[in-house]
């Protein structure tokens, strides 16, 4: 059909960029295979079309942070997640140690301090730090439609480098917006960054978020319907780290990236949409990644801003 062969020519466009460099701050993800790349779309009523490599596993990332957050809103309710986490866009690294004056509450989920809040929002406080990952591991996997599992070795090679979150953990501890053990909620964080996915799988978990929270395939709901429309605005002005209003303006779709070279955007009631290219820029996106989405708004008019 027609979609496939126009994804397999715009991955076909972006192939001679090759620009940019593998994220090597968690030492297993410097040995991904720089040339590989795939776009999936996934529309809301289960069709699936995609090019390149769709099937190809690698690790989530932070773009498990906006499905562990809708977890949290359905686990923990808006009000509790609300006062622990805000909504406000940082335009700071995905790694700030970056904390509201006075409070301590990080500014948004998308940055690892308000992810690693998150996480353990995950289950409304009730469960124990490894049934709180199964919980995870288990509502990635209903976003997916198929049963997901945790890549141990970039799990463990992560841990061993995560100062810098454990001390992000550590002053949210301080502040109270944590109440139990920094490195519990860290380990069950980097568990949830490891769980591997492949670009068909991103594109049913936007599908999902773009359907009101119900898996086009497997039918099954969720989330409510409240908490896709929060993750998507957050989504939409905190998604892409640092570069969320370059975003915003040339590609307009909530979207979110993670430095495993995965991204995913989702349009209400239309389609979601995946792509995957280890090679980052400097904000930690994915370098064809973002020129992947840059021409598919162009060419489709998807910016949420256009008149269809
Ligand atoms: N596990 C990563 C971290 O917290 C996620 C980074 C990302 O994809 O932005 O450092």
């Amino acid at each position: 059909s027609m979609i496939p062969d126009y994804l397999d020519q715009v991955l076909h466009d972006v192939a001679s960029n090759t620009s940019g460099e593998l994220a090597d701050y968690i030492p297993e993800l410097a040995v991904a295979e720089p040339e590989r790349s795939g776009a999936v779309f996934a529309t809301v009523d289960g069709r699936v079309y995609g090019a390149g490599d769709i099937d190809t596993e690698f690790t989530i990332q932070s773009i498990s942070k906006p499905f562990a957050y809708a977890l949290a809103l359905d686990d923990s309710g808006f009000d509790t997640v609300l006062a622990k986490v805000g909504v406000e866009p940082s335009g700071e690294a995905f790694n700030e140690i970056s904390l509201e004056r006075g409070t301590g509450r990080p500014r948004n989920p998308m940055i690892n301090a308000g992810a690693i809040t998150t996480h353990a929002l995950v289950g409304a406080g009730l469960l124990p730090p490894d049934e709180r990952v199964d919980r995870v591991v288990r509502g990635l996997s209903a976003f997916a439609g198929r049963p997901l599992t945790v890549d141990a070795a970039v799990c463990a090679s992560e841990m061993d480098n995560a100062h810098r979150n454990l001390a992000i953990a550590h002053m949210l501890r301080s502040y109270g917006i944590l109440d139990e053990d920094p490195r519990a909620v860290v380990d069950g964080y980097v568990k949830q960054c490891s769980v591997l996915v492949t670009a068909r799988d991103l594109a049913m978990m936007a599908a999902t978020l773009a359907n009101r929270g119900i898996n086009p395939l497997t039918g099954d709901r969720v989330v409510a319907d409240s908490v896709v429309r929060q993750v998507l605005s957050v989504m939409a002005t905190c998604g892409m780290y640092d570069a969320a209003g370059d975003w915003a303006t040339q590609v307009g779709i909530p979207a979110k990236s993670g430095v495993a070279g995965g991204l995913i955007g989702a349009l209400p009631g239309q389609i979601g949409i995946a792509t995957f290219s280890p090679r980052l820029d400097s904000h930690g996106n994915s370098v064809r990644g973002v020129a992947l989405f840059e021409r598919f708004s162009s060419d489709m008019g998807l910016h949420v801003m256009e008149v269809p």
